[in-house]
């Protein structure tokens, strides 16, 4: 078995010196105590502020969300200001007998209560109890449950009558991390607040701000790679901070222990890869993976991250920016990876997108993960670049001899801004330069012959239309059903190619339009008209000097002619 296995955070607690004396108790030491401290959570903080500044709490709310976001602290905040004393302040004031206890931690009116191990009615009943009672210090009785759905039905149950009808000093906390297998009945009588996972971003500043704070010295790098590996928690990202300083042995965070302990390689190391992707650099590429595996990388975790990346840059190309994005990923990693990928046109940066979906779909079946990223990888590279197509087409239309073929990414333009949008052109096609003395069109046999001279390969299947219309914006071609023209013309690289030619011999842009005609889908003439086509075809082909330029510039001989997957 080859599976790679990223190492579990669990794991890392447990085999470290956690009764050292140098223990910084990061996640206690920062845990939030004010609404404004929760990171990432400000949907819920909006509606808890306008609820203590109208003074009109909730009799009952439920947290919700995954583990090590900050719920237990959520819920310990509310409570805190529902138990303050004063009145002119919608925060806890600090000073009134409650917050003194609460900040002491003997406040007895707020009762905590872990759901995962009191699942039991009696349990329940206990509070209920004591709800009936006024609280002793504070402004309310307040009960935390925290992992509410880990009661029994029986416990649900008792706790309905009370939500139905609290008493006014009573204020009900939950916390779930599995909304889902909460009875509805209990959700359709709280107000639900919905906690989310927070992003990297988020995480990254938050252990910026605390190795500030505790003079740790700590490359960004080293905290990119901490925060991807807490996968939203700020928690774990706190946790894995401190467990990775007790190992390094100090203030300075070690990067060859982080790099032992954790399965990601750190933003910066996954957009160096997708670079050497970009360019193509095969041996390199398996180079990597090789090095990832022997390091113990989580090899799926890193294929989603790329995924994510590769996606980001996709929306980046689409839409000119990433504002449309919830979360964002560093920009500088974005600008990188568009400059990377210049020479890539959008649909080649959204096939390796598919190519890299289905690896990572793979990866997760497979039990040799390196392979299946290897061959993914390797595919990637090999992803035909549509424009180099296009580009070759131009350059042998324009027959410049002394031009040579540059690599792509050389030549093409870096800046990412004007090549935000390279679909555009594709709407409506502007007419490229001419380089034939123009003639003037007056009929369709003239559009014919001038596309006959210009563009014999294209004029040979357009040729194969039995009706040919020329409008002022459009060209309409109409093919005999089921004709093999009509499904090769139907490519969206030769639609383009057709607009460009035909743009160009009636110097106005026009759109191709492909119509196919369902009338005579029966008639026998197709056959012949097939065979005459691919023996003229062939013959067009290899004669072409157009054909043979290209064959020159890329240094190779024409071997076969192939036409709709027929060798002739
Ligand atoms: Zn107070």
């Amino acid at each position: 078995m080859e599976k790679t296995k990223g190492n579990n955070i669990g794991e890392i607690i447990l085999s470290s010196a956690s009764t050292s004396q140098n223990r910084l108790n990061l996640a206690r030491k920062y845990r939030p105590i004010r609404l404004e401290d929760l990171i990432g959570q400000s949907h819920a903080v909006k509606i808890l502020n306008e609820a203590f500044k109208k003074d009109r709490l909730a009799p009952a709310y439920l947290l919700s969300g995954p583990r090590g976001i900050g719920k237990t602290s959520t819920a310990r905040i509310i409570a805190k200001a529902a138990s303050c004393l004063s009145k002119d302040s919608d925060k806890p004031c600090e000073k009134c007998a409650a917050c003194k206890a609460f900040s002491g931690g003997n406040l007895m009116d707020v009762v905590e209560m872990d759901g995962a191990s009191h699942t039991g009615v009696d349990d329940i009943r206990r509070i209920i109890e004591a709800v009936a009672y006024r609280p002793s210090v504070g402004k309310r009785n307040v009960y935390i449950v925290d992992e509410v759905h880990m009661l029994s039905n029986a416990a649900f149950n008792a706790l309905l009558k009370t939500l139905e009808e609290p008493p006014a000093h009573a204020l009900f906390i939950f916390a779930t991390t599995e909304i889902e297998k909460l009875p509805s009945t209990v959700l359709s009588r709280v107000q639900r607040l919905e906690l989310r996972r927070l992003h990297e971003a988020e995480i990254l500043e938050s252990l910026t701000s605390i190795c500030e704070k505790e003079k740790i010295e700590a490359a960004v790098h080293s905290l990119e790679q901490i925060a991807s590996a807490a996968d939203g928690s700020l928690r774990d990202a706190q946790t894995l901070l401190e467990q990775m300083l007790l190992m390094s042995g100090g203030k300075k965070l070690d990067d060859k222990i982080l790099d032992a302990f954790l399965g990601t390689i750190g933003a910066d190391k996954e957009v160096e890869f997708l670079e050497l992707m970009a360019r193509r650099e095969a041996n390199k590429l398996i180079e990597k993976i090789g090095e990832f595996h022997d390091r113990g990388k989580d090899l799926l975790r890193l294929q989603a991250r790329l995924l994510n990346w590769i996606r980001q840059l996709l929306i980046f190309r689409s839409c000119g920016s990433l504002d449309v994005l919830s979360e964002k990923s560093p920009e500088e990693y974005i600008q990188k990876l568009v400059t990377a990928f210049a020479a890539w046109s959008l649909e080649d940066i959204d096939r390796l997108l598919e190519l890299s979906q289905d690896a990572y779909a793979r990866i997760r079946q497979h039990d040799f993960p390196r392979f299946v990223m290897e061959t993914s990888a390797l595919r990637a590279t090999r992803i035909p670049h549509t424009e180099d197509i296009s580009r070759l087409i131009q350059m042998i239309e324009r027959e410049t001899p002394d031009q040579k073929l540059q690599p792509s990414v050389e030549a093409a333009p870096v800046k990412p801004k004007e090549r935000a949008r390279p679909e555009v052109k594709m709407e409506r096609p502007i007419a490229p330069k001419e380089v034939r003395p123009t003639r003037k069109i007056n009929s369709t046999d003239d559009f014919l012959e001038e596309l006959a001279a210009s563009r014999p390969s294209l004029s040979a299947l357009v040729k194969c239309a039995e009706k040919t219309e020329l409008h002022f914006d459009k060209v309409v071609l109409t093919f005999p059903h089921g004709h093999f023209a009509f499904k090769q013309l139907g490519d969206k690289l030769m639609i383009r190619e057709l607009e460009k030619a035909f743009s160009t011999i009636l110097s106005r842009p026009v759109q191709v339009v492909l119509e196919e005609n369902s009338e005579n889908a029966s008639k026998p003439q197709a056959q012949p008209r097939r065979k005459d086509f691919i023996k003229e075809a062939r013959e067009k082909a290899v004669t072409d000097p157009n054909v043979q330029r290209a064959a020159e510039i890329l240094g190779g001989k024409i071997s076969s002619v192939t036409i709709e997957g027929i060798k002739t």
